[in-house]
């Protein structure tokens, strides 16, 4: 079914450069289902210096495909149709490309019998009804799925090629990748795109494009051209290069220049280079070290244990999470004196450090981390408004870093953007403990930034 077709339509033709998805389905238009189809494929698409142009979002609609297929056969080469292959009256995909492109439909035996030893494997009779998947326009090559029963359609009209993929992102993957390694592979041409996403904590999204934006600017004069976009979001900031060169290795090597030069300006509020997120730095930092982590968590609820477990391999560093919600639990679980709550209130540098330390102690982890905050919409005050959130961290070694931020946003938002404070402290606590050992330095106790005393 699968390969031997794959092979002879391989090559000959020009490359194809650009194109467009279609992503079929009523669900997709409704509020309850999102395309993802759409992304998976841009980033293969990408990956092989296809660009793509246009997405469109149809309902299971006749004149919806129709119209949408037409309008990208007329502007771009390559034209993925993805979902409505299913064999229920409303997948249309099949029926209506056929339609448009004046393809008599006719049912393949092989495709048939595939489809029946599919069901037969479960003990089940193929549905009459299925037989609608195995109808393949005239000239068109089938696609294996590995994981359903609708085959993949790949037709060639001119230079132009139009693949139409199942709609459930684990048959339609595989499909796609198998076409990356085959025919849309060798279509692809030289030429190919790097992307780069470099993330940043610690600056705004202005105070970052200030710092970037006379380097950047300067690139799209560079051969090849960096197109560099920056994205903000709660906590962090992101930036994307791009570059499209004649080989993989020219659009590399530029982005690597280019993300040398951003390391060179931003310093250690760059974070990651290489698409890792801030937790997944964290436990690499924590792994190198071999150090273990604890955290006492008020106001984030366990998000920054989550995060930290999100990390495949956790295990290896992350020793607990406590989420302390109560004063009296502080106290309980984490040991924080209830005279430093009375004293100083829930939300206070003594009580972030009393958190860090007991989770340090509690946990015999190398490093413990204190989360204490406000996240509204109640509970604040003209001297701690909703968004205060104290982060502390103490270790490795004698290290002890505490600091107070405001966070602007929803109750979600100040969540998450303390979370991230937690992380980055620590990232920050861990980094500097290696300048603390470094022969020039002086020890901890000497750096300001690091020893912020409690207020
Ligand atoms: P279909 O091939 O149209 O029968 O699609 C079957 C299922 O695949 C749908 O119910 C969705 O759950 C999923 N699906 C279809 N299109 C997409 C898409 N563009 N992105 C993500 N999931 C999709
Ligand atoms: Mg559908």
């Amino acid at each position: 079914v699968a390969d031997p077709g794959l092979d002879c339509i391989a090559g000959g033709s020009a490359p194809l450069g650009t194109a467009e998805i279609v992503a079929v389905g009523s669900e997709l238009l409704t509020a309850f289902r999102l395309d993802t189809n759409s992304l998976f494929l841009t980033g293969r698409l990408n990956g092989l210096g296809i660009e793509v142009r246009r997405k469109t979002v149809v309902g299971d609609d006749r004149a919806g495909i129709r119209d949408a297929l037409e309008g990208a056969l007329a502007r771009t080469d390559l034209v993925i149709l993805t979902g409505g292959l299913g064999p229920t009256d409303d997948d249309l995909t099949r029926e209506v490309v056929a339609e448009a492109l004046g393809l008599a439909l006719e049912e393949d035996a092989t495709v048939t019998e595939g489809i029946r030893r599919r069901f037969a494997a479960r003990q089940l009779v193929m549905p009459e009804n299925n037989r609608r998947q195995a109808m393949v326009p005239r000239g068109a090559v089938v696609l294996e799925n590995v994981n359903g029963t609708a085959p993949g359609l790949l037709i060639e009209r001119g230079r132009k090629m139009i693949l139409l993929l199942p709609g459930p992102p684990g048959e339609l993957q595989p499909m796609a990748d198998a076409l990356v390694a085959g025919p849309l592979g060798s279509r692809a041409g030289r030429r190919r795109l790097a992307r780069r996403v470099l993330r940043v904590t610690g600056r705004t999204e202005s105070h970052v494009e200030q710092a970037v934006q006379p380097i950047y600017s300067r690139w799209r004069a560079w051969h090849p051209p960096i197109e560099t976009t920056i994205l903000a979001a709660p906590g962090q900031i992101e930036l994307h290069l791009t570059a499209g060169a004649e080989d993989e290795i020219a659009a590399g090597g530029v982005l690597e220049v280019a993300t040398a030069e951003l390391a060179a300006v931003l310093g250690a509020d760059l974070f990651s280079t290489d698409g890792r997120t801030l937790e997944e730095v964290v436990g690499n930092l924590c792994r190198a070290r071999g150090l273990s982590l604890a955290v006492g968590e008020s106001c984030t609820g366990g998000l920054v244990a989550s995060r930290l477990t999100d990390v495949p391999g956790s295990s290896a560093f992350f020793i607990f999470g406590v989420v302390a919600y109560s004063n009296e639990s502080k106290t309980a679980a984490l040991g924080v004196p209830a005279e430093t709550i009375q004293l100083h209130g829930a939300v206070s540098k003594p009580v972030a450090v009393a958190l860090a330390e007991g989770a340090r102690r509690r946990g015999r982890a190398d490093v413990g981390v204190g989360v204490t905050g406000i996240a509204g919409p109640g509970g604040g005050s003209a001297h701690k408004p909703v968004g205060t959130v104290v982060i502390a961290v103490a270790g490795p070694a004698n290290g002890l870093s505490v600091r107070s931020y405001s966070f602007p946003g929803g109750r979600s938002q100040v969540k998450h953007q303390a979370s991230q404070g937690a992380l980055d402290l620590v990232r920050r606590a861990l980094l500097d403990s290696d300048d603390a050992i470094a022969p020039a330095r002086v020890p901890h106790a000497h750096a300001p930034s690091r020893h912020d005393p409690p207020e």
